[in-house]
């Protein structure tokens, strides 16, 4: 039998501790098998959506799993990230507040199932799904999460991206012009960002989670090593003015960005050289390599020594 990435309690830490109460389970029938993200709590999804608005166009829509973007254009809506899986009411119930038009183009920032679950209730109701190559491939069979030690079934072939790309793309919508970019593996190996070019707003998926430690989920190739050149990637675009949208977190400013990009790096820098002279990741652990940063950025869904272990694994696997 496969064990845990993290033992039980860890786990469960990860699966209760989450700030936001952003709660990720694939499909609303649970089995033993379901693969289960950051909390078994529908929190935020109980008190329902909160919507707000950066531009006359572009608003957020917060609390049904990773942020969403939406752009109001004559056309219709487009659409950034579909939530969790059965969702999708609070999502129309969110866009109502601001269009009776539908939306007719979704873009997937990557794979993960807080990302993507509304996928099929947006194609029935006639949306075109777009994303990276790899998040096409990673939906269409079953993964496997080790960090939670979860499987994570095939999405039916309605939930699939019709449209996918491998480097960039270029949409427009609502006389705004998105820069879709991938990013080699980071947070996964499906990662896109999207830049709103003209209203300078720009959704970068769980390549950022604003004000805490991310998860980075190594089962698809995800590692600290990739997060930084990542966010070196959005920053060579994005300028002072520019707003950050995160997966998860409170929308941000180049700033906070910057000092996320600089912990990243810290802790890479840190726990390398542990990985590579042959530490255990127990030693690793209780060595507490992160302790001044734990205060700022460990109060996040994230704790500490979990986030020690993920590093830890994606490095020895992709790092070294
Ligand atoms: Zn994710």
């Amino acid at each position: 039998m496969k064990t845990s990435f993290l033992n039980r309690r860890e786990a469960l830490q990860c699966l209760t501790g989450i700030a936001t109460g952003a709660t990720v389970l694939y499909g609303s029938s649970r089995s033993a098998s379901a693969a289960i993200w950051y909390g078994e709590e529908h929190e935020a999804e109980q008190r329902g959506i909160k919507v707000e608005k950066l531009t006359d166009d572009i608003s957020l829509l917060i609390g049904v799993g990773g942020n969403i973007a939406v752009l109001v254009g004559k056309e219709g809506v487009l659409q950034i990230d579909a939530g969790n899986p059965g969702t999708s009411p609070q999502q129309i119930a969110g866009l109502k507040q601001l269009t009776d038009k539908p939306v007719v183009t979704l873009v997937n920032t990557h794979w993960h199932g807080d990302h993507t679950g509304g996928n099929a209730d947006m194609a029935k109701a006639g949306s075109r799904i777009f994303a990276h190559d790899n998040t096409r491939k990673r939906l269409s069979s079953e993964q496997f999460i080790e960090a939670f030690n979860s499987k994570v079934p095939a999405s039916p072939e309605i939930a699939l991206p019709i449209l996918t790309f491998s480097s960039s793309l270029t949409l427009y919508h609502g006389g705004e012009e998105l820069h879709l970019t991938h990013v080699p593996p980071a947070h996964t190996d499906t990662d896109i960002f999207i830049h709103f070019a003209k209203a300078n707003v720009l959704h970068a998926g769980d390549l950022f989670f604003n004000g805490m430690y991310p998860f980075i989920d190594s089962s698809t190739k995800g590692w600290v090593g990739g997060m930084v050149g990542a966010a070196d990637k959005i920053l060579a675009v994005a300028d002072d003015k520019t707003k950050i949208i995160p997966g998860h977190g409170e929308l941000g400013t180049k700033e906070q960005f910057k000092q996320y990009r600089d912990m990243l790096a810290t802790v890479h820098e840190r726990i390398t050289p542990l990985v590579k002279g042959g530490k255990s990741v127990e030693e690793v652990v209780a060595a507490k390599p992160l302790a001044d940063l734990d205060d700022k950025w460990g109060k996040g869904f994230m704790k500490p020594d979990v986030f020690v272990k993920i590093v830890y694994g994606g490095i020895k696997k992709f790092g070294i």
